[in-house]
């Protein structure tokens, strides 16, 4: 049997714990990532769900923004939840001032996309490559994207064909949280590449 695959979930902010536990009931070897060195010794990555703009802020401040992308454009299969979509988008609306991302998926994301009155909801989503039964997934001040590009494919809509799951490559993005509801079927589509690459 080959070792249990080695992942790192981005530790700068947001919802990591619940990332790690679900990476480890999967199987894999999941521990925080906060510096360069810890990235350097995983084969794939989850960005959580948490504030893009705190993300981005200390992603820099940690010396972490350009390693990322470097280990981005490399190949590396990474998983962006939420803010880590955002983290993840190649263009952001309603970004602050300043805000940047890692980018390496062709889409745009608008940041808390459902306004102020829909602060979070729930849905079931059908999605065809993660099979039956659909998807529970938890909205929470999320994005969603706007514009996906000729690179990028999107994997679920909601009702009105606004797009909240995309792929890229080895790059997966929701703008949902399946870490919260109990839902494995996306960290395992994630670990089927990271199994596949290391
Ligand atoms: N609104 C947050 C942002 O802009 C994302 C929310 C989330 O990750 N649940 O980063």
């Amino acid at each position: 049997m080959s070792a249990a695959p080695s992942v790192g979930v981005l530790a700068l902010q947001g919802d990591v714990r619940e990332h790690l536990a679900v990476l480890r009931e999967l199987g894999a070897d999941a521990r925080p990532v906060r510096r360069e060195r810890e990235l350097a010794e995983v084969d794939g990555l989850v960005i959580p769900g948490g504030e893009s703009t705190v993300m981005d802020k200390l992603a820099r401040a940690f010396g972490l923004a350009d390693p990322l992308r470097q280990r981005i454009a490399d190949g590396m299969p990474v998983y962006g939840t939420c803010a880590g979509l955002i983290m993840l988008a190649d263009r952001i609306v309603d970004g602050i001032e300043g805000q940047q991302s890692l980018g390496g998926l062709d889409i745009a994301v608008r940041r808390n996309a459902f306004g102020t009155q829909v602060d979070s909801f729930e849905t079931d989503l059908d999605i065809p490559e993660l099979g039956d039964p659909p998807v529970h997934a938890v909205f929470i001040r999320a994005p969603v994207v706007d514009e996906v590009g000729p690179s990028a494919r999107a994997l679920a809509t909601l009702a009105d064909g606004r797009v909240v799951a995309v792929e890229q490559g080895s790059l997966l993005g929701t703008s949902f949280h399946p870490e919260m509801t109990g839902e494995t079927r996306f960290h395992e589509y994630f670990l089927q590449r990271v199994r596949a690459r290391s």
